[in-house]
């Protein structure tokens, strides 16, 4: 039996469609489609695993989060990196992502809210 692709591998397939901003052989980093910030990035490996606690590899984590800082400090300079973990953890999509969330004027340093 086989599992049905995720979202975001049909998104990596391009079976979805979907705005990308950066891409190589391992990770793919889309606009999210409901941005919850001025601009909201999803920093998505290709390998899948449902959610960032099933990343055991330390090389693997390091590139994860390699990509993500440097991809946001390219496209927004300053900015907040967040992962829910699990539905209690406001996790939707069960492939493992890192949201990049910028684009606030003046900053955006109070609280963790819009
Ligand atoms: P999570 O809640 O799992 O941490 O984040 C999933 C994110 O995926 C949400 O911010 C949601 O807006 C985004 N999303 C859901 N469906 C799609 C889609 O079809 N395309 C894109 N680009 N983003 C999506």
């Amino acid at each position: 039996m086989t599992n049905a692709p995720t979202l975001f591998e049909r998104i990596i397939a391009r079976d979805i469609p979907a705005e990308i901003v950066y891409e190589d052989g391992d990770y793919i980093v889309i606009k999210d489609i409901a941005p919850k910030a001025p601009i909201h990035l999803l920093v998505i490996p290709k390998k899948f695993s449902a959610r960032i606690d099933d990343v055991t590899d330390e090389a693997e984590m390091g590139r994860l989060w390699l990509t993500a800082s440097r991809v946001a400090r390219q496209q927004l300079g300053d900015y907040r990196l967040v992962i829910n973990a699990g539905k209690g953890g406001g996790q939707e999509v069960f492939h493992t992502h890192i949201h990049i969330l910028g684009g606030w004027e003046g900053g955006h340093s109070v609280g963790f809210g819009e």
